[in-house]
């Protein structure tokens, strides 16, 4: 039953509960998240200094910018410089629109339609297209919309496949069991399902855990990954993953709630909280069939080969003032101890197209004269007091993903 202090989607799940017994945590994840009325993401403001958690674009312009000159880089590949743009989960629009700002000024010559987003957020629909006006988006609700035939795909999403539902399975004497939410004593309390998978179900790193680890799978974003494989694959192209993840599949828990700025029980108030867990590279790629897997990078390298760090000294000259801010956002994208690590960048293309900077076997390809020199900042829109605050949501413990 619900307390007096749950949330309204905390009341109906409870009920749900009630009547045919616990969820899988996948299913109590998706509800939290997209439930048509009550879901976190139809939430006004998740993201950014008024939200509950930061994310790359709302650091700092230079994330968006370098993805822009990756785009420009790429299309150099693509027949007649033409392709789709397309970007999961475009949140505010930002990265969008540092993308475009820079892809223009990279490659003026390209003549790309207005990007399609692929967004189930109405909320954040209508902050998508204030921000993105003047570049005629288009929306579609689910990735099955996305027509089979057309120009290349450039498929971009940051923070997209973290905020899919996961499945969580604990090993006990009599197995692997899957981990579900219940009620005990009238409260939302974490239950295993009794039916046991047999430890040949698990991949092979996970056979032999110890009693009481923890396995998640995610099928939500492994069949996503199928399904844009599939369009890639017949229209040509490229993705780009960004998100925080390990590159080997492995055991841990590592789903999280944020709300206000500050980590939650993922089990408290539902709808309320953003739920996100890690995501598993490995998996995420072998499910990218039969697209060609280009190497993981992490963050660091990835905007560092773009030019990260020459981009931000040109800011700075341009504009001195905010000198300390823009190497601080700098150092918050890149440096080991904060986003530059665990963050990762996944790239899968049609054979035959080599996205710089993937597959470089050295560190020395820096990109020269990428035409942003000596331009205004507008690392002023972007308050350095916000990316100081807000958590971003790598979590509390990064680099390990075992928290209990
Ligand atoms: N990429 C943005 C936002 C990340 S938050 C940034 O980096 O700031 C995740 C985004 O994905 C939100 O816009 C959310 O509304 C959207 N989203 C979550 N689940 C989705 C789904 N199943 N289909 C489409 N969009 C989804």
């Amino acid at each position: 039953m619900a307390t007096e202090a749950d949330s309204p989607l905390g009341v109906l799940i409870d009920r749900q509960i009630a009547e045919t017994g616990p969820v899988p945590l996948s299913l109590y994840m998706q509800l939290c998240l997209t439930h048509p009325a009550h879901g976190y993401y139809h939430r006004p403001h998740p993201i950014g200094r008024a939200g509950d958690f930061i994310t790359a674009p709302e650091v700092s312009q230079i994330f968006g910018e370098a993805i822009g000159l990756f785009v420009a880089l790429l299309s150099r590949q693509l027949p007649k410089g033409h392709f789709d743009l397309v970007e999961l989960g475009p949140g505010r629009g930002t990265l969008m629109v540092d993308l475009l700002r820079s892809l223009h000024r990279a490659a003026p010559d390209i003549r790309a339609g207005g990007p399609t987003l692929v967004e189930i957020s109405e909320t954040m629909r209508s902050e998508q297209a204030r921000r993105l006006a003047d570049h005629g988006p288009v929306w579609l609700g689910h990735i099955d919309d996305l027509p089979e035939s057309g120009p290349p795909l450039v498929i971009i999403a940051n923070e997209f496949f973290d905020a899919l539902p996961v499945r969580q399975y604990q090993k006990t004497e009599t197995g692997w069991h899957e981990r579900v939410v219940g009620l005990s004593g009238g409260q939302r309390a974490w239950g295993l399902n009794p039916t046991p998978l047999p430890e040949s179900a698990m991949p092979e790193p996970l056979r032999h855990a110890a009693i009481d680890e923890r396995f998640e799978t995610r099928p939500a974003a492994d069949a996503l990954m199928a399904l844009l494989a599939e369009r890639i694959a017949g229209r040509g192209g490229v993705l780009v993953a960004i998100d925080y993840g390990y590159d080997r599949t492995q055991s841990g828990d590592t789903v999280q709630a944020i709300a206000g700025h500050a980590y939650a029980d993922p089990l408290a108030r539902p709808g309320e909280a953003d739920l996100t867990a890690h995501v598993d590279f490995e998996a995420l790629a072998a499910a990218a069939v039969p697209l060609h897997v280009h190497g993981l990078m992490t963050q660091a390298s990835f905007l560092g080969q773009l030019g990260a760090a020459e981009r931000a000294e040109a800011l700075a000259r341009s504009n001195p003032d905010l000198t300390g801010t823009i190497a601080a956002d700098l150092a918050r994208l890149t440096a080991s101890d904060q986003m530059g690590q665990i963050f990762k960048v996944l790239c899968v293309s049609s054979q035959g197209i080599s996205p710089y900077p993937f597959d470089i076997m050295s560190t020395s390809g820096q990109v020269a004269g990428t035409g942003h020199e000596g331009d205004r900042a507008l690392a002023g829109s972007r308050p350095g007091s916000e990316s100081a605050r807000a958590p971003d949501r790598a979590g509390p413990e990064r680099g390990s993903g075992d928290r209990q």
